[in-house]
């Protein structure tokens, strides 16, 4: 689904992503990890179209996405979702997920006014459809608690149903596990792997939590300084001799 090929981006003299490639295929769940300052944000700036690549190409189901502004590459089902800046906090959980699912709807100002019956209907179905992502992701007994009221790990949640809001084919998630606990972070992880299939084609995720990136990935991609370190099933990266160097080693290491 997903071609990445080549990519660079540099800061002044900082190669913050250095000819990077890899893919993500349907059905997929694909992790980037790497250490603080690796490149994984960047990389996801430079697939979602915040920022443009000085030089390598994206492309989206065969089609070339590179430079293309960011609301047109999310229609077309590329969408990434942020931490926390999506969330309205006086609106509920279900409200919060309608209002990600309204960018959809096609009801004009003068139907919203005088409504007929089939922007009726069309809007009955996005309230199902918001209520049905409620509940998939858990939230279910949340759906109309305000999201000021809601943990750490509901709100993490509720980030990703929004996501899901937007009716995406890849979704990528930047850091969907930060600030959880242990319990928190493998309730998310189960979440996300009944997402794939149902409700999306394939997932993206960057994640510091090692054990929620290694229990839902099929694959892992490591980048460290800015370049791709390796590529593998979570057996293989956690047996990588670079990569223990690189990076679970810096870890045991503290
Ligand atoms: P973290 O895990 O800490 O979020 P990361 O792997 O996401 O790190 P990036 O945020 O992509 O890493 O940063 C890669 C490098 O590029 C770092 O050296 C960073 O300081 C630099 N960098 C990122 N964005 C900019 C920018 N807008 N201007 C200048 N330098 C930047």
């Amino acid at each position: 689904m997903l071609e990445v090929r080549d990519v660079r981006k540099s800061f002044g003299g900082i190669h913050a992503v250095a000819d990077v490639s890899f893919d993500v295929r349907r059905g997929e769940v694909v992790s980037l990890i790497g250490p603080n300052g690796a490149g994984k944000t960047t990389c996801f700036n430079l697939i979602s179209g915040f920022l443009r690549p000085n030089a390598g190409s994206v492309l989206f189901e065969k089609q070339e996405v590179t430079g293309r502004p960011p609301h047109r590459i999310a229609r077309m089902g590329l969408v990434r979702s942020f931490q926390k800046t999506n969330i309205l906090k006086r609106l509920t959980v279900f409200e919060n997920v309608l209002a990600a699912h309204h960018v959809h709807g096609t009801t004009s100002l003068a139907a919203t006014l005088f409504p007929t019956r089939a922007v009726r209907e069309s809007e009955r179905r996005l309230r199902d459809s918001a209520a049905e992502i409620v509940t998939l992701v858990g939230l279910g007994a949340r759906m109309n608690t305000e999201a000021s009221a809601l943990s750490c790990g509901e709100l993490r949640l509720l980030e990703v149903a929004i996501g899901l809001g937007a009716k995406p084919r890849l979704l990528m998630l930047d850091e969907p596990a930060a600030g959880l606990n242990s319990e928190e972070a493998q309730r998310l992880g189960a979440v996300l792997r009944t997402l794939v299939g149902p409700r999306l084609e394939a997932l993206l995720l960057v994640d510091h939590n090692m054990s929620l990136v290694m229990s839902v990935s099929d694959r892992v991609v490591v980048m460290n300084f800015g370049r791709k370190l390796a590529e593998g099933t979570p057996a293989e990266i956690r047996n990588d001799p670079a990569v223990i160097e690189a990076y679970l080693g810096a870890e045991t290491r503290h």
